[in-house]
């Protein structure tokens, strides 16, 4: 329990940094445009990784972030549809997960 909410602590640092890496690498980005098309045809298709790279990041760390306070007020461990308990493997390969794997996958 305390080392789930410790890797998603971990999990969580490393997140914000890597959105900040996203964030820097595009404004820097944002310099005088005397590139020949080629090159800017480049950025331009470089930016758009980095854009869905920082939205998955984003959406990742508000998972975590759920999972965070939900820990905090002492349900961590059960899911948030059915109340019932997440396998502990499936917390182990996910540790953001709120939901069990019933729930995140209906049939
Ligand atoms: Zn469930």
């Amino acid at each position: 329990m305390m080392e789930r909410k410790q890797r998603l602590e971990t999990l969580r640092d490393e997140l914000v940094e890597r959105i900040d890496r996203y964030r820097d690498h595009k404004e820097q980005r944002a310099g005088p445009l005397d590139k020949d098309m080629e090159e800017q045809a480049i950025e331009l298709q470089n930016d758009e990784v980095v854009d869905a790279l920082e939205r998955e990041a984003e959406d990742e760390l508000r998972q975590v972030m759920h999972a965070l306070a939900r820990i905090d007020g002492g349900e961590g461990e059960l899911c948030e549809v059915c109340e019932e308990p997440i396998a502990g493997e499936r917390l182990e390969a996910l540790p953001f997960a709120t939901l069990c794997r019933d729930c995140a996958e209906p049939r």
